[in-house]
């Protein structure tokens, strides 16, 4: 029989999952597959990690990895797809957005149905703020056209992989991870299941809309450089445009003299070079800072506490 994982990053959850378990292990369980479901503590201040070695005790199926302290969801769904063992592995919200009776279809999808991934996406958005959802759509059309990680609109990170590609997902060594990047760059054939957007059942959201603008900048300089040529033809235009001006002065000087005036047009044109000058910098700076993460070689994780190793700690 194949066997399941399911990757749940959690970060205070302990409400939602007791009741992401029930619901998803009664799913397994109609599939006629062998399953393990792996909670990922992403460094919780709440009793998550409890309800985990809770679940744990009550069912061997049950795994969990703690971390040292709060690493983002990114670290966390790393996690889980590293220590999970399965020929199939899943990634889901531990808070029931990701709808657990979508399963089946999906494990057929990436068995019988010849593809390797059965992804998901939502086709609304509703209970979201209007303005989110209309910086949301201009980031999706914005990355897709500059970088060639092909990422969909509405995308959640609820998939199901081929331990093929997840293999994929994991040569993938990087520090700053932008998973729904990665996912698409890997590539592969993907079948897409859309639903309507469900609310949390318990806790709230963790994104904040500045923690989403932060993220979508790096989803962009993580799939891009186009960044770098924008700015590299900036400078270009406004080279150009100040050629075009010094033969005007030049010219118009030589016809009807110089009588001196001008202070206006100066101070314009050096605050928009300095501006240009500045958002150039800025821009290069911002690679130069990844590429500094990068080269540090620091774990994107760390775990305190895992199924393996709980008789270490004393809690
Ligand atoms: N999550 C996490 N670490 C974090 C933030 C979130 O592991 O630092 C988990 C969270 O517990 C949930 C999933 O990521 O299972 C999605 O989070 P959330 O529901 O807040 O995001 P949304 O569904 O609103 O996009
Ligand atoms: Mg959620």
């Amino acid at each position: 029989m194949a066997l399941v994982s399911i990757v749940v990053p959690c970060y205070n959850e302990e409400e939602s999952m007791p009741v992401f378990y029930k619901e998803v292990t009664g799913v397994l369980k109609k599939m006629n597959v062998d399953y393990e479901i792996i909670f990922v503590d992403d460094g919780s201040k709440d009793k998550t990690l409890d309800v985990a070695k809770r679940l744990r005790k009550q069912d061997d199926k049950v795994r969990y990895i703690s971390f040292s302290r709060n690493f983002g969801k990114e670290a966390g769904m790393l996690a889980g797809l590293e220590a999970a063992k399965g020929d199939y592995v899943a990634v889901m919200d531990a808070d029931m957005q990701d709808p657990p009776s979508l399963l089946p279809e999906m494990y057929e999808a990436v068995t019988t149905g010849g593809y390797d991934c059965a992804a998901t996406r939502r086709t609304n958005r509703k209970g979201e703020p209007p303005i989110r959802s209309f910086f949301a759509r201009m980031f999706y059309r914005i990355i897709n056209k500059i970088s060639d990680a092909n990422i969909v609109d509405g995308a959640r990170d609820f998939r199901l992989m081929k331990r093929i590609m997840v293999d994929a997902v994991l040569s993938l060594g990087e520090y700053n991870r932008f998973s729904k990047g990665i996912f698409g760059w890997v590539g592969f054939k993907t079948k897409w299941f859309e639903y309507v957007n469900v609310e949390r059942v318990a806790g709230e959201t963790k994104w904040s809309f500045w923690k989403l603008f932060k993220y979508s900048f790096e989803g962009i300089m993580a799939f891009s450089t186009t960044p770098l040529y924008i700015s590299s033809f900036m400078g270009f235009i406004v080279c150009i445009v100040s050629f075009i001006m010094a033969c005007f002065y030049a010219i118009k000087a030589l016809i009807f003299g110089d009588p001196a005036a001008g202070f206006p047009t100066i101070v314009c044109i050096m605050l928009f070079l300095g501006g240009i000058q500045l958002i150039g910098i800025g821009v290069v700076g911002m690679y130069l800072s990844k590429t500094y993460l990068e080269t540090k070689r620091r774990p994107i994780y760390i775990i305190r506490e895992s199924e393996d190793n709980e008789e270490n700690v004393t809690n």
